[in-house]
């Protein structure tokens, strides 16, 4: 990106006068410490004012009050990618790609036990066994595919009878799960979903900002009610405490780390509920 920022000043193509005309239109890269919470558009903004990257409430938006106080225009890299085809072919060249609402192509990264891993780049519509069985070829470990997490690690666990769903932002939605920034991590039928629920309410409590307490509070008593679920501890009580904090989370966090945690959580709990249920002791111990 620094490459790209330098040859384009040497350009001229930003600078004072872009490409000799009085406009004046400057980048720079900053890079970011690592925290998830800074995907946020106003944690963002904090980490680039040189501050924790904390949410802050909404209103005002970044776009009246954002970077320094200032009116900010914030999009995804994505987006901004997808300008220069926009501009090079036009609008109706690129709607022609996808389908319903979700127009465009879509890089779409696979990883986890999957034999062809890496990014693929696709018009939306695609359906999910398409891209995991046609692109991906299968899990590496030749089991069969048990779950496939779609939309990074807040994205919910879909299972092979979801297959049929379409890439498209609005069928995943309908069907409980996003699309999010179109990460997909492949599970084999070895995978344990407790496990995996556990880690999503992990990954919560690490990576939260702290600042609400559905999020805060919330994930650590989700990883205390899973552990104990995965202990035997009461499970009927442990699954019904852990949805309830679910709808907490989803309803009542401030930003989307908290909100869309029960997702990952909840599909597990939906789609393999036999993974939730208590191992006897007996069988546990061989
Ligand atoms: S949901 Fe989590 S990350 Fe988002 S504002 Fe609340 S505490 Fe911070």
């Amino acid at each position: 990106m620094r490459k790209a920022v330098e040859i384009a000043r040497k350009a001229r193509v930003l600078g004072l006068n872009v490409l000799g005309s009085p406009n004046a239109f400057d980048m720079e890269v900053r890079v970011g410490a690592g925290a998830y919470v800074c995907g946020e558009e106003t944690a963002l903004l904090d980490s680039l004012e040189g501050k924790r990257g904390m949410v802050r409430a909404k209103p005002p938006l970044p776009a009246h009050k954002g970077l320094f106080g200032q009116p900010t225009v914030i999009n995804n890299v994505i987006s901004l990618a997808s300008v220069p085809i926009i501009m090079d072919k036009g609008a109706a060249y690129y709607k022609d790609f996808g389908m319903g609402r979700s127009r465009g192509t879509i890089p779409i990264q696979i990883a986890g036990n999957i034999k062809y891993g890496g990014l693929f780049e696709t018009a939306f519509g695609l359906t999910l066994g398409e891209i995991i069985d046609d692109i991906g070829g299968g899990t590496v470990t030749g089991r069969p595919v048990k779950a496939v997490q779609v939309g990074g690690p807040l994205g919910a666990y879909f299972p092979r009878g979801l297959f049929d769903t379409p890439f498209d932002y609005e069928a995943f939605a309908a069907k409980d799960g996003l699309i999010g920034h179109a990460g997909i991590v492949v599970f084999d039928d070895s995978a344990d979903m407790l496990k995996q629920a556990r880690f999503a309410m992990e990954f919560c409590a690490v990576e939260s900002c702290g600042k609400c307490t559905p999020c805060r509070v919330g994930s650590t008593r989700g990883v205390e009610t899973l552990d104990k679920l995965a202990a035997g501890i009461e499970p009927q009580k442990q699954v019904a405490l852990v949805t309830d904090l679910c709808n907490t989370m989803k309803f009542g966090s401030l930003c989307a780390l908290g909100g869309f945690t029960p997702y990952p959580v909840m599909s597990a709990l939906t789609h393999f509920p036999e993974d939730f249920k208590p191992v006897p002791v007996a069988e546990a111990a061989e």
